[in-house]
């Protein structure tokens, strides 16, 4: 009990939502010297989320941190059992990093509920960076900015930068030079996880092969498509449709056919588009509002391809609790 009477736990702790994300247009460069593919991608925050909560370790070194899984994480055990629990985890990555500039950190442990399907192509290692770095940040008393803590995140990968910022956002670069865009009005669409990940290095080799093979010249991202930010803006998912667009998705459906045949089956139940959502293979089908994507949900499961309604843009990583 604290001085008010209330309950209040031994260590300090801070739980922190961040959301996973799909690419509307994803434009992706020929690959560069550095190993890197230059693109141009307009990223979604959605209503998918993952929760890494921290708890601070009295009396234990900063280099201690263990993580967990929560077990209310919706994934199948055969998907959690993909996750490093060590040092390899981007959440340990994520809080070594606030530790090297907190001025008394403590050890932590992260445990994180999952629930954006594992090497999915939604960015869920990203989110759960993305939250950790917030977490530390509040638990340590760093104080460091959005930005700070971006450009922190941008060390760990492409997508933890958006994780942070949540909304709708142009990326540039290699995906981490964000833009925010204008969406005021969160449109409806239907996630369809497939039961495998997709490498996300091997599927960029693959577009390259791809594109070697059919002597395919790789554009050279510059912006995304004006049509896809006017839709946006206008929140008008029928305006949207035809802009939806991912270089990514011959790869994907080059590495996994099966995603052909759902892609087919959600355009057929009347989704008004439907893509590989980044590396894949989760598939995103774009609604007109939400029965629609209700209605295309069911329809799909029917079908023996389960699907998530959600809304996006959503906000960001933020401290819940
Ligand atoms: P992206 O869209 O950013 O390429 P993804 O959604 O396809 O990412 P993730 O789920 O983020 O893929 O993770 C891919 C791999 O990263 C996993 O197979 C796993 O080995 C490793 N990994 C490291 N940290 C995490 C984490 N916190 N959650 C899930 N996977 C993690």
């Amino acid at each position: 009990m604290n001085e008010a009477g209330l309950w209040a736990p031994a260590e300090p702790r801070v739980k922190v939502r961040a959301p996973g994300k799909i690419n509307a247009f994803f434009q992706v460069g020929p690959l560069r010297e550095d190993g890197y593919h230059a693109v141009a991608s307009t990223y979604l925050a959605v209503s998918l989320y993952e929760e890494v909560a921290a708890t601070a370790r009295a009396d234990t070194l900063p280099t201690d941190i263990t993580v967990s899984i929560h077990p209310d994480s919706s994934l199948s055990p055969e998907q959690l059992a993909g996750i490093p629990l060590d040092g390899k985890n981007l959440v340990v990555k994520a809080a070594r990093l606030v530790a090297d500039i907190a001025e008394n950190p403590s050890g932590v442990h992260l445990e994180i509920t999952k629930h954006v399907p594992i090497a999915g192509g939604m960015g869920g290692g990203s989110a759960d960076a993305a939250a950790t770095l917030v977490a530390c940040d509040a638990l340590w008393h760093t104080g460091l900015s959005r930005e700070e803590l971006a450009q922190l995140g941008s060390e760990l990968g492409a997508d933890v930068p958006f994780a942070l910022m949540g909304g709708a956002a142009v990326g540039l670069g290699i995906g981490d030079e964000l833009t925010a865009a204008l969406a005021p009005t969160p449109l409806h669409w239907v996630l369809v996880p497939a039961d495998f990940g997709l490498s996300t290095p091997v599927v960029y080799g693959t577009l390259d092969t791809l594109r070697a093979a059919g002597s395919i010249a790789a554009p050279v991202p510059g912006q995304v498509e004006a049509g896809v930010l006017t839709a946006l803006r206008a929140g008008d998912a029928k305006a949207l449709a035809p802009w939806l667009h991912n270089d990514l998705q011959a790869a994907a459906e080059y590495l996994a056919p099966s995603l052909t045949e759902v892609l087919a089956a959600g355009k057929s139940l009347g989704a008004l588009a439907g893509l590989v959502s980044g590396s894949g293979p989760t598939l995103a089908f774009l609604a007109a509002d939400a029965h629609h994507a209700q209605l295309l949900a069911s329809a799909l499961a029917e079908l023996g391809h389960p699907g998530l309604p959600v809304e996006g843009p959503v906000h960001g990583a933020q401290i819940i609790l």
